[in-house]
């Protein structure tokens, strides 16, 4: 299939997921997960019409965001973020979907410089209780979310999270629906979130099913990553 029909297909199946919910396509955002691919890669997709891109690895991200500057490209950051690395990721990203500590927040609140937008960020939450993954523990989300929120850097707009992969369908729409009572109990207490970010290539329909507004798929449009000799943090969710 080709870089168009593949969009063509994610778009399909979250349109179908949307209607099975009730719910509106258009208020769902496809972020095409292009880690791993060159900026080869990107261009195809960004021809095809696709133009938000998430990254995980920074100094990969870099090189293709030079590389296809001045295109319209929307960066999302969705990898570990260690606070060394703070600094490349709130000059060059729109969006950080993955902060999950209020000293990574704050150092890229101080880095965002005064004159651009602020960084648009979601707290990742961890609702799946593995040891192994990055997020906030659900009952700790509330007090960052409040912190992150009230930095002069960042715009809070909503939550992230990546479960730990399962084919139990049930199980995965479990744990959407945990960020989802997190996202409207902040939203309850005061803070305007919009956004839900959550569903990959493998549970996207579960995902949108719970609420989701941005799903985050790789796979399912570029393919089997290749592998990586890795130099940064190992990727969450695998290959
Ligand atoms: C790699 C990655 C994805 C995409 O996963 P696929 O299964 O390839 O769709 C989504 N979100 C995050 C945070 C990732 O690291």
């Amino acid at each position: 299939m080709t870089m168009a029909g593949r969009l063509q297909a994610i778009h399909a199946r979250m349109e179908a997921a949307a209607r099975l919910a009730g719910r509106d396509p258009r208020a769902i955002t496809l972020l095409a997960v292009s880690k791993g691919w060159p900026a080869a890669a990107v261009a195809e997709a960004l021809a095809a019409g696709q133009h938000r891109f998430g990254e995980s690895y920074v100094q990969e991200a870099v090189g293709k965001i030079r590389a296809l500057a001045g295109r319209g490209i929307e960066w999302h950051f969705i990898g570990p973020l260690q606070s060394n690395k703070t600094r490349p990721v709130a000059e060059h990203f729109a969006w950080v979907h993955s902060v999950d500590r209020l000293h990574v927040a704050e150092r890229l609140s101080r880095a965002r410089s005064g004159d651009a937008e602020p960084l648009q960020v979601c707290v990742q939450v961890n609702v799946s209780g593995e040891a192994s993954k990055s997020g906030v523990a659900p009952d700790e989300a509330p007090a960052l979310a409040q912190a992150v929120a009230a930095l002069p850097g960042l715009r809070l707009r909503g939550l992230m999270t990546i479960p730990e992969p399962s084919e139990d369908e049930v199980l995965q729409q479990r744990r959407f629906a945990t960020l989802r009572a997190l996202f409207d109990r902040l939203n309850a207490a005061g803070l305007a979130l919009d956004t839900l970010s959550m569903g990959m290539s493998d549970d996207l329909e579960a995902a949108i099913h719970e609420g989701a507004t941005v799903v985050r798929v790789g796979t399912a449009i570029f393919g089997t990553r290749p592998a990586r000799a890795g130099a940064e943090a190992p990727q969450p969710g695998g290959t």
